[in-house]
């Protein structure tokens, strides 16, 4: 293949500028360091969802993350599937990693035995360090890891919004509340805003939310529902947590507007997850409108761009001034859709409101690397786009990227770094 040094420039240049990680769910690097890791740690995460829809038996999946079964007997459980889902964008993010941190290109019969020897020494209390801020110039991680101590500054928590509240013993001792029993929903009420007070003062930045068909907000109905559960009038089955989520009733309706409300007085954003899990039908994005119009003070960081519902998510930052976009999780969902899906909203929307990336794993940090690089192949291949048509100037480009990884999450999360860099110079012309 030719070399194109245009986009080879581009890129060198966007690996310099310094990285907000928009969304991840690590825990502290001691749960990552404590455990044992292998091959099949890189496969724990999204990748077991192509494994599955290759065919590959759920039980056998399980089995590829049980140390206490032979390296060998893993394998060739799994090589056959490999082969079938080397080419999706969630395995691309494995085989950046591998290549950066264990110096191999493929995963084989010749290797796989070589690359978990590698990880398990560099399994050591730095890596995150090693991984995130020295390979991949990230400055700040935004965490959903249910914990405000992240043991690091490079940590920031979000914090769920609400928690179930399904069962008699979900409302009246509540997870977030200490040991505080709550007997009544203004009790209940009263110890989920002492709660966002508490993460808020503990450091958490914002609030997470699964968009869903919330229902208008009524205290009468709420007060009825929380009584009919408490006295088990109205017993609800606990909910299978996934793939599908609680269903919203009045209850819940009622919560999540009081907190919205709250978060926007707080100054904490309410990141909301949009589209692809399980069954997504539920998780459409324009079920978001009523909230969005109800809380214009409240500031709403939106994830995934919906997808596969794009166009509805981009309309919803074309149409409400507090909605911001956040590509986290999109760039190993498709590259394609990524690249295409940004370029739409550079075309829609003021560049202060796009936030560029976010890896989305857990455990695997190795393949946060992974996914930032396939970030930046996404926006180097836009912008190369944008500027050999001559609607770009390279130095308007690397503004841009400075925005879209940098800038705007700093200023959307009013993020206080101590390692921020130059501020960008405004492009004349
Ligand atoms: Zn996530």
């Amino acid at each position: 293949m030719p070399r194109d040094k245009l986009r080879e420039k581009l890129f060198e240049a966007i690996e310099e500028i310094k990285v907000v990680d928009c969304h991840e769910h690590l825990p502290p690097e001691s749960v990552r360091v404590a455990r044992k890791v292998d091959l099949f740690t890189l496969f724990s995460h999204y990748t077991k969802g192509d494994l599955a829809r290759a065919g590959m038996a759920e039980n056998e999946i399980q089995l590829l993350s049980k140390e206490d079964i032979s390296l060998d007997s893993r394998w060739r459980l799994f090589a056959p599937f490999w082969e079938k889902i080397r080419y999706t964008s969630y395995s691309r993010a494995v085989l950046i990693a591998i290549r950066k941190f264990y110096g191999e290109n493929d995963i084989n019969q010749g290797n796989y035995q070589k690359i978990s020897e590698r990880m398990k020494e560099m399994n050591q209390p730095g890596i995150y360090q090693r991984i995130l801020k020295e390979a991949g110039g990230i400055q700040v991680v935004l965490t959903q890891c249910g914990r405000t101590r992240t043991e690091s500054e490079l940590l920031k928590p979000i914090m769920p919004l609400t928690y179930p509240m399904e069962t008699s013993e979900e409302l009246l001792y509540p997870p977030f509340a200490a040991g505080r029993r709550t007997g009544s929903l203004d009790d209940y009420l009263e110890s989920c805003r002492r709660y966002l007070l508490q993460v808020k003062k503990e450091g958490a930045v914002g609030l997470k939310l699964m968009t869903q068909p919330f229902g208008p907000p009524s205290r009468r109905q709420a007060l009825s529902f929380f009584k009919r559960i408490i006295t088990g009038k109205a017993k609800r089955e606990p909910p299978r947590r996934w793939p599908t989520f609680p269903l919203s009733h009045p209850l819940l309706d009622y919560i999540t507007e009081e907190m919205v409300n709250l978060a926007g007085k707080e100054n904490l954003v309410v990141a909301v997850h949009t589209g692809y899990w399980g069954d997504f039908r539920r998780l459409h994005p324009l079920h978001l409108i009523p909230l969005l119009q109800r809380h214009p003070e409240t500031r709403f960081d939106i994830y995934h761009c919906g997808y596969p519902w794009v166009r509805e998510t981009l309309m919803l930052a074309k149409g409400f001034s507090n909605v911001w976009l956040n590509f986290c999780w999109t760039h190993i969902i498709s590259q394609k859709f990524a690249t295409e899906s940004l370029d739409e909203a550079l075309d829609l929307l003021p560049n202060n409101k796009i936030l560029a990336f976010g890896g989305d794993y857990r455990d695997p940090v190795e393949k946060v690397y992974g996914h930032l690089v396939m970030a930046r192949e996404d926006i180097v291949q836009l912008l190369s786009t944008r500027i050999r048509r001559g609607s770009l100037k390279e130095n308007e480009a690397l503004r841009l990227a400075r925005l879209w990884f940098y800038d705007n999450p700093v200023s959307l999360y009013r993020l206080t770094l101590s390692t921020g860099q130059a501020p960008v110079h405004r492009a004349r012309g």
